[in-house]
């Protein structure tokens, strides 16, 4: 099968980790089928889209791995939408609309009152055009409602029409058009609501799946019936559960401190994100992976559950350990050499630390402590400071290696009659100047004896 996906953001905003599951959801699939990924900005709305927002977002996805095949700016396509609104208008599926928001929430409750669905009763398809053009004569602009395919002849009285779809996340899917309002496609102002644009490109651009959140299954009934107004084959969908706070409220673009940006200069882990992002909320347990190729291995969409999944940052964080604590030599080379941290010890070092961060920026602390010495002069006792001067006229001749710590604390036990804590901890103090850190058998032969003697308290 041939696959398409894009991932749609309107550029208002940050992207947060809910919008990183969509997009992911969708990369994946594609990967795992040979497919093609379409990152598509849904920037009709011009008052609230911003191309700093855009540029965020396109940078945000390269950082976590994802290269769109193509981008494209829906503002960059108002004529297309344009004419498939002619082709609509000319069909008699688009007729103009004069209420105002206070009009339509009066007839709303007066509907409800009457124990009738609080969908739109269609009263404008029902002017004549002396009446039009009496409300274009008040100086009312109309707005455009698409006219849903939910009634045998007469309009006014819709019946049951139910549209199916056999959804790639949930499994087979009911709509029923005879409870939807005929959504408003195009605004007084003249902008776009997004479903018109987004059938018309869907459809244009060859887009095969579409996958987003649940949030979206009644616009999907009436946008498959859109896709046949057009005289286009719907392609297949797929709604995932979104992400809810730990609280269980919704995340949205303003939930700042869960954005990626923010994420990202916290030191999480572009893998961490993923991994939380794809694995929550499914039949799959959260676990760390280290690639997004590893990710599509077995990723089905289907094995997203239909229940909201609650977000941990705690989780992220505990990912974030883990992936860095079992990270290669390999794939930290880069990041290290970009620190300055290119020398033969950098394997050895990457090796020793990594087991001791949780930010991989902490590397650079810990490269400074080795290759210089502590950051603050250890505050050691009276007592202790003699012990380590003791200590250190016992190291070994070198060559040093990972049983070097070993022997030299065997001699110093025996020496001073000091073991345990009162042995190791003045030790790692002078050494490293902190309480804790990386096991020091693996550090001492990076430090030398040389560079051990220059701690001397
Ligand atoms: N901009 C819409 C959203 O983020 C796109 C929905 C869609 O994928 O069709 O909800």
């Amino acid at each position: 099968m041939s696959v398409t996906v894009r991932f749609a953001p309107s550029p208002t905003g940050d992207i947060h980790i809910g919008n990183v599951r969509t997009a992911l959801f969708n990369w994946l699939h594609a990967r795992r089928h040979g497919g093609r990924f379409i990152l598509r900005f849904d920037d009709t709305d011009t008052q609230r889209s911003r191309q700093r927002h855009a540029d965020a977002i396109q940078a945000d996805l390269h950082w976590l791995g994802i290269d769109p095949d193509v981008t494209v700016h829906q503002s960059a396509r108002f004529a297309t939408y344009a004419a498939a609104v002619e082709r609509l208008k000319a069909a008699g599926l688009l007729y103009p609309c004069y209420e105002t928001p206070d009009e339509l929430e009066r007839r709303r409750k007066l509907r409800l009152a009457r124990r009738l669905p609080p969908v739109y009763g269609r009263e404008a398809l029902m002017l004549d055009p002396a009446e039009r053009a009496r409300l274009e004569a008040e100086g009312r602009r109309p707005h455009w409602r698409f006219l849903l395919p939910n009634f045998a002849d007469d309009p006014q009285r819709p019946a049951r029409t139910e549209i199916t779809w056999d959804d790639i996340v949930r499994g087979p899917q009911t709509v029923d058009l005879a409870s939807l309002s005929d959504p408003v496609l195009v605004r007084a102002d003249g902008s776009y609501l997004y479903t018109l644009p987004s059938v018309v490109d869907d459809a244009e651009m060859g887009v095969s799946d579409v996958i987003r959140g649940d949030d979206h299954v009644t616009n999907t009934g009436a946008q498959i019936a859109l896709f046949r107004a057009l005289g286009h084959t719907p392609p297949r969908f797929g709604h995932h559960n979104l992400l809810t706070t730990a609280s269980g409220e919704g995340l949205s673009k303003r939930s700042g401190a869960l954005s990626v940006g923010a994420l990202r200069a916290a030191g999480i882990e572009p893998m961490a994100i993923a991994s939380l992002a794809v694995l929550i909320g499914t039949a799959r347990p959260v676990a760390p992976v280290a690639s997004l190729d590893a990710l599509a291995r077995d990723f089905d969409p289907a094995m997203a559950s239909k229940s909201p999944a609650r977000f941990d940052p705690a989780e992220l964080e505990a990912l974030n350990r883990a992936l860095l604590h079992a990270m290669p030599f390999d794939a930290a080379a880069p990041r290290l050499a970009a620190l300055g941290i290119a020398d033969p010890r950098a394997a050895p070092f990457w090796l020793a630390v990594r087991g001791n961060l949780d930010s991989f920026s902490e590397v650079e602390d810990w490269w400074r402590i080795v290759t210089r010495g502590p950051q603050e002069t250890p505050a050691l006792s009276d007592d202790d400071r003699a012990f380590v001067r003791e200590a250190l006229a016992l190291l070994p001749p070198e060559p040093w290696d990972g049983t070097t710590w070993r022997v030299w604390t065997d001699a110093v036990k025996r020496a001073t009659g000091r073991e345990g804590r009162a042995l190791f901890l003045p030790l790692r103090l002078a050494l490293t100047g902190r309480p804790s850190g990386p096991e020091l058998a693996d550090l001492l032969p990076l430090l030398g004896r040389e560079g051990t003697l220059a701690r001397r308290p």
